[in-house]
């Protein structure tokens, strides 16, 4: 039976998709979902990368479903996807990896008051302050999962403090856990450098708002590289203005290419990068979906499952 790619992609790059997933699975047969000429009734795996719901609707017995992006906001929330088909979002080794050296970078730089030095060169400001260690600097992530845990191994070679806020308790070797919003405002207080790797849900949409800044210790830094939805942007706007947050680096948008008119671009206190965090690595994304749909032919439970009822 062969395997749909279905996904709002520009026809080059579904075309490479499709040359990389078969590549990988030399032992099914990948169509386009735009090239498929069959009876869509007998597909029964769907790999999909944010497919518009008219594009999926005709693949209705369709049994599993594995996306080629890590977050599935969207998707999740695409009424043609089939009610009770199991849905793997992409967990890939070479994507916490980048998203590891990503987050690592941006913390060095804001632990080493790179984005300061910046400013100062400038305006031609020669001003030094002590020297902190990485031992005496509280990085705080919000979120433990895959991504969140890949940044914080990388970041405990560097023998940062790190800590961790998720729904569920967790033990976490090295790091310091966190959970419900009690926990939340604990992990706050002590944060320097605080990481956002949470999912966007309805729970966690604006979830970095005034009330959260304001938990922070003066002079703290934000770095976003979730989703630019997690952010209220004019109260990140005012905690940078007031000298309340120190930085921000922030790496997503609720709107993506961010408006060239939007005040981010010109902010003194704010880095800014084009979602570029974790990019999906195609050759090593179709290796993983390959081994979740010869999972799933097993019989066996496909890895990265989302709960749909959760949103992540
Ligand atoms: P994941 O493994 O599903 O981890 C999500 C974490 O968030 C879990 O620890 C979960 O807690 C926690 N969480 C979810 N809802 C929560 C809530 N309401 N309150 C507290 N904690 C909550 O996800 P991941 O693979 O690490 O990916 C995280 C996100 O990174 C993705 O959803 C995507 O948006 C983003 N991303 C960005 C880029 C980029 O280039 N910028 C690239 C890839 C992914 P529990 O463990 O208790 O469930």
């Amino acid at each position: 039976m062969p395997i749909v790619l279905v996904s709002n992609l520009k026809p080059d790059a579904e075309e490479r998709w499709t040359a990389l997933l078969q590549a990988a699975m030399p032992d099914e047969t990948i169509t386009a979902g735009s090239a498929f000429q069959g009876d869509p009734r007998t597909i029964d795996v769907a790999i999909v990368a944010n497919p518009e719901p008219d594009q999926l609707a005709p693949f209705r017995n369709v049994r599993f479903v594995q996306s080629l992006w890590a977050g599935v906001e969207k998707l999740v929330h695409n009424p043609a996807l089939p009610a009770g088909a199991p849905l793997a979002r992409l967990v890939d080794p070479a994507m916490s990896r980048a998203m590891a050296e990503g987050v690592t970078a941006h913390v060095l730089a804001l632990h080493r008051d790179h984005p300061r030095f910046a400013r100062g060169q400038r305006h031609r400001i020669w001003s030094k302050d002590p020297q902190k260690l990485a031992a005496e600097r509280s990085v705080g992530f919000l979120g433990t999962g895959e991504l969140a845990q890949a940044c914080m191994a990388l970041l405990g070679k560097l023998d940062f403090r790190r800590m961790a806020w998720g729904r569920s308790p967790k033990t976490l070797p090295g790091i310091e856990t966190f959970a419900g919003p009690e926990g939340l405002r604990r992990m706050l207080e002590r944060t320097e450098i605080l990481v956002n790797l949470l999912p966007l849900t309805p729970e966690t949409t604006g979830l970095i708002d005034r009330d959260l800044l304001a938990a922070l210790p003066r002079g703290a830094m934000l770095i976003n590289v979730a989703r630019g939805g997690h952010v209220v942007d004019a109260d990140l706007l005012a905690a940078l203005d007031s000298g309340h947050l120190a930085e921000a680096v922030l790496d997503v948008f609720t709107v993506e290419p961010l408006p060239t008119d939007h005040p981010f671009w010109t902010h003194e206190r704010v880095q800014l990068f084009p979602h570029v965090a974790a990019q999906t690595d195609p050759v090593s994304a179709a290796k993983v979906a390959a081994a979740n749909v010869a999972r799933f032919r097993r019989g066996e439970t496909p890895h990265g499952l989302v709960d749909r009822s959760r949103g992540y």
